[in-house]
């Protein structure tokens, strides 16, 4: 009895004995593999991202277990070692002949080096190198803006494009041929070539329907020539470009959408689904079905101004009578509910109970550059648009 408690013991020990070391072997060969070996100016640096732990990165590099340990230490100045996050980055360097020079980890834009010196190991830090780089891209319509952009554009810029003029122009209606347009951006990249940042500095977008609109990015907002803020109270449609373009890149296609006005109202032809956005901030006043108009919206904004949304597939998740909604915000779905022919989006606004022609309300900017700054803004919007 007493034989065989031992012998299933040592079984039972070895078992786990033999699931360490293969634990051990895969952890490391799964270090190798994130790992990424370069050689520059007779420097072999070897980079990957953490899967386990700093020693384990450490290893075959010729190091002692006691130098490894000195260089945890040395890092536990700067950060827990056991909360490594998957972003961090770490780089070993060593001379081509195998000898080690030191280690260093990115964390987010700051690389923390240790390297030995006399018998021991030393901490620094040192910010990462940036680098700006100014791009221009200008262009001619040929169908819709994302199609026309996107051989040289990125999209993510495209969409911030579209947001510089979403109180101006409706880029899924009154893009037409031959319109033409111009972005200046700035990449900020990392010595790695990772993007850190992408922001407009200029655009224009000049069309046979839309007219010419300028905006020069000065101290985090973008200004007309006349210095006025592109802001407006109202969007320019309830269907948002940036929230319709990513409900299709699912679908990947871009649809030109197109409105027609066969009431006091607009109608937006829209596949079923396109989210639609309330066009001002305010607070919600109906939803529900209402006769022909089917799943219907309402929302009340300032100055007494209230527009609706019908035909509606469904709701937003969590709208509710009484609820505040910011301007963009998504307060339901393109369907076909109620009295109507196909999918669409039925809009209207009314000013002090009266229907008005939501098209031909002015653009009425919510803020204008202060007088001190006109000068060096007039001399930015030159540098960057010259005389557009
Ligand atoms: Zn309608």
């Amino acid at each position: 009895m007493e034989f065989k408690k031992i012998k299933q013991l040592a079984i039972a020990f070895g078992l786990i004995l033999i699931a360490m070391i293969l634990l051990s072997v895969y952890r490391y060969t799964e270090n190798i593999k994130l790992s990424k070996m370069t050689e520059v100016n007779s420097l072999i640096i070897s980079t990957g991202t953490f899967k386990t732990g700093l020693n384990d990165a450490l290893y075959g590099f010729g190091l002692s277990e006691k130098e490894k340990f000195k260089i945890c230490k040395a890092y536990s100045k700067f950060f827990n070692l056991r909360r490594l996050r998957s972003d961090d980055e770490y780089s070993v360097i060593m001379s081509t002949s195998g000898v080690f020079k030191y280690v260093s980890i990115r964390r987010k834009l700051k690389d923390y080096l240790v390297f030995r010196k006399k018998d021991g190991f030393v901490g620094s830090v040192k910010p990462v190198n940036i680098t700006s780089e100014i791009i221009k891209s200008e262009g001619v319509i040929s169908s819709s803006l994302w199609n026309s952009m996107i051989p040289t554009v990125p999209a993510g810029t495209i969409l911030d494009f579209a947001d510089v003029f979403s109180w101006t122009v409706d880029f899924l209606t009154e893009v037409r041929k031959n319109d033409k347009y111009t972005v200046i951006y700035e990449i900020k990249k990392t010595d790695k070539g990772k993007i850190v940042d992408k922001k407009i500095l200029a655009a224009t977008y000049q069309g046979s329907l839309a007219g010419k609109k300028t905006a020069v990015k000065f101290k985090d907002s973008y200004y007309n020539k006349k210095g006025e803020s592109m802001r407006s109270m109202f969007l320019r449609a309830p269907l948002h470009y940036r929230r319709i373009s990513s409900f299709f890149t699912h679908r990947r296609y871009h649809p030109i959408l197109k409105y027609v006005r066969p009431h006091l109202g607009i109608d937006y032809a829209a596949p079923i689904g396109t989210p639609v956005s309330s066009v001002a901030s305010g607070r919600v006043t109906f939803k529900g079905w209402k006769g022909g108009y089917g799943r219907f919206v309402s929302v009340k904004h300032s100055a007494g101004y209230v527009t609706t949304y019908a035909h509606l597939r469904r709701y937003a998740k969590g709208l509710r009578v009484g609820k505040r909604v910011k301007q963009g915000d998504i307060v339901g779905y393109v369907g076909s509910s109620g009295m109507s022919t196909g999918p669409h989006l039925d809009f209207r606004m009314k000013r002090n109970g009266k229907f008005i022609n939501f098209l031909r309300i002015k653009y009425r900017p919510t803020k204008r550059l202060a007088r001190k700054y006109k000068k060096e803004f007039a001399a930015l919007y030159k540098s960057l648009l010259g005389n557009k």
